[in-house]
């Protein structure tokens, strides 16, 4: 278990290919969620287009086809607070505007979590929801995820259980159950916390995973 402000990394992508790499102060660890924060101007590793255009520039029938590589940046604007239920596959992202007030949850699903002593590995599964207030939500990136369909990026059985997994989600926000309703939206980080460090050897395999 990590304690109150252990620094820990959150990676994205297969083994050996993270392109959206983020270090996490810890704020809570229990055994069911792991909550962690994502402080303003932390040194991460974002993912681009390997011809260095942003993702979000590339037409939709590059996105997924072309390669991608991760560049060296700092987490811009506003920190978010991560929500990660263990053992589910998602987690959920506390967004705030600049003048702190709070913009909603985002809930990216997402494999479920690789955990080793250094943090947890994940991978994107591309559609996400948004929860704008209490009990509303709405699919997110819904046209990438046909996108990623139609074209054998995931599979049939994949998008099944991905679109299953927003839907449990989705109920739990209708119903406004744990940890949506655990009034993390007061969270305020410690101002004594320093900024986490990218490690340099943050590409590097984990001997053993704790679990998986
Ligand atoms: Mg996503």
């Amino acid at each position: 278990m990590w304690s109150r402000g252990d620094h820990i990394l959150m990676r994205y992508g297969p083994p050996g290919e993270y392109r959206t790499v983020r270090p996490l102060t810890v704020v809570e660890h229990r055994e069911d969620l792991l909550v962690a924060w994502l402080a303003a101007g932390t040194p991460i590793i974002r993912p681009v287009m390997a011809d260095g255009r942003e993702i979000r520039k590339a037409p939709l029938e590059e996105r997924f086809e072309l390669p991608r590589k991760g560049v060296a940046a700092r987490w811009k604007g506003p920190g978010i607070l991560k929500l990660i239920p263990l053992g589910a596959a998602h987690s959920i992202w506390v967004f705030w505007r600049p003048n702190g007030r709070l913009r909603g949850w985002y809930v990216n699903l997402e494999e479920r979590h690789r955990v080793w002593d250094a943090g947890l590995d994940t991978r994107d599964h591309v559609l996400d929801l948004w929860v704008p207030r209490p009990r509303r939500w709405l699919w997110k990136d819904e046209d990438e995820f046909a996108h990623a369909l139609e074209h054998g990026l995931l599979t049939q059985a994949q998008g099944d259980a991905i679109r299953a997994e927003g839907r449990r989600v989705s109920r739990r926000v209708q119903r406004w159950k744990a940890p949506f309703n655990e009034g993390w939206e007061a969270f305020r980080p410690d101002p004594a916390w320093p900024l986490p460090d990218l490690p340099p050897d943050w590409e590097r395999e984990p001997r053993d995973r704790i679990a998986s």
